[in-house]
Parts: structure tokens; C-alpha cells; sequence
């Protein structure tokens, strides 16, 4: 089975007073996805961006919207999400006690559900919901903060979980978010993964955002040829 491969720009490292013209920039580059970390400072330790700049996100843009909700008790604010223009709404095992049926209404709203978990949380949390799911996002580091370090230890994560998807026989998407790189995206690309999120890779390149969409396109050409 082919699996088409998306790259998903997190804008937790843009410019925020220049949002508006950094998103059309990424989408004219080459992005697939824009993601939207959603941080409520109590599951992860940093407060980020919520409902209206997924709203405005959607005035802007016609990629999907990847949203990535890193906060407690997620039930309360799907509707909301899925209201502003949310394509995709992804939720953590270890935020979600009713992970199963969260999943579900998320479905019923109209968006694509998607179960993340931490670098802490064993692949298994995730394989008793799979068929409610479109997309597994595995943690490649601990949630809260754009620019860490890729943690190496979750490659054998996204391998089994890899191995479950291909069982399914269901196309379910498989997420890496965290540290990714042109050289960590070709580690997590063996693995299995075929959505890259990247932030600071992109917004904060060095030599600009083209040549950071540029060096993560060119790692996924290279599969694309294999
Ligand atoms: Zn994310």
C-alpha cells in the first residue's frame, strides 16, 4: 500500500504579528497542512493559541487544519474546534478518560479524530481505539514548547504502531510532532510516519522559511523516488 505523504507546518514558531502572511507563505512553499498547537497550560506547561486562531486560520487558507489539542478534558472544546474550521482534532490518551467516545463526536462533527500520546505513554494506549481514529500522532518530545531535541527512543513507537496501521488494512495516518528536522524526518520516515510536523525547522530556519520548506521537501522527494 503506497502512503501519501503530508508535511504539516506548526505555526507555534511563526511570527505572530505577521501570522496572517507567514501561513499564505508556507502554503505558496509547499506546506500540505498547517498545525495548530493548542496548549492550555495545565496538560502541557505553556499557554499557546485557541479558538479564534483557528477561526482566522480558516479565513486565510484552504490547506487542512491539523489541530492539536494538548489540554485537559478536550471534550469541552471540540464542538467549538470543529465550529472555527478545524479539519483534523487530535486528543491525548492522557488527557481524554473518555477517550473512545470523544473520538467519536469528534467524527460526528464533521472533523477527522486523532489520538496522540507522549513520549512517556506506551504504543498499546493507543491500539484500543484505532478504528475510531484517521490519524496517531506519536510525541517525538514532551509536549509544551517548540525547538527541543527529537527524542530517539520513540522510533520503535512509531514502528509498532506502523505494524498495526498495515494490519488494520484502514488508512490511518501516522503523525510525528517534536525535533523534527530534514535528518530526524528521514529517521521517523523509515520508521513508518507519513506526517511530518515541523516548527522551527521551518519558521525559524536560519536561512529563512523557503530554505526550511525546501530541505524537509527535498527528504521527502528522496522516499518518494526509493
Ligand atoms: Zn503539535
Amino acid at each position: 500500500m503506497t502512503t501519501q505523504e503530508f508535511l504539516s507546518a506548526s505555526i507555534l514558531s511563526a511570527d505572530f504579528a505577521r501570522l496572517g502572511e507567514e501561513i499564505q507563505r508556507v502554503e505558496k512553499l509547499g506546506a500540505d497542512w498547517i498545525h495548530i498547537d493548542v496548549i492550555d497550560g495545565h496538560f502541557a506547561p505553556n499557554l499557546s493559541m485557541g479558538i479564534p486562531v483557528v477561526s482566522a486560520c480558516h479565513q486565510i487558507t484552504n490547506l487542512f487544519l491539523d489541530v492539536h489539542l494538548m489540554i485537559e478534558y478536550p471534550e469541552r472544546f471540540i464542538e467549538k474546534f470543529a465550529a472555527a474550521g478545524a479539519h483534523g482534532i487530535t486528543i491525548h490518551v492522557e488527557a481524554s478518560p473518555n477517550l473512545h467516545r470523544t473520538l467519536q463526536s469528534i467524527r460526528e462533527l464533521g472533523a477527522k479524530p486523532g489520538v496522540a500520546i507522549n513520549p512517556g505513554t506506551p504504543a498499546e494506549t493507543v491500539r484500543p481505539v484505532l478504528e475510531a481514529v484517521d490519524l496517531v500522532l506519536v510525541m517525538t518530545v514532551n509536549p509544551g514548547y517548540s525547538g527541543q531535541s527529537f527524542l530517539p527512543e520513540t522510533i520503535q513507537k512509531i514502528r509498532q504502531i506502523r505494524g498495526w496501521i498495515d494490519d488494520s488494512g484502514r488508512q490511518i495516518n501516522l503523525q510525528v510532532d517534536g525535533g523534527i528536522d530534514a535528518g530526524t524526518l528521514s529517521l521517523a520516515q523509515q520508521a513508518g510516519a507519513n506526517v511530518f510536523v515541523s516548527a522551527s525547522a521551518i519558521f525559524k530556519h536560519p536561512q529563512g522559511i523557503e530554505t526550511g520548506i525546501r530541505l524537509l521537501r527535498e527528504q521527502l522527494n528522496k522516499k518518494e523516488v526509493d
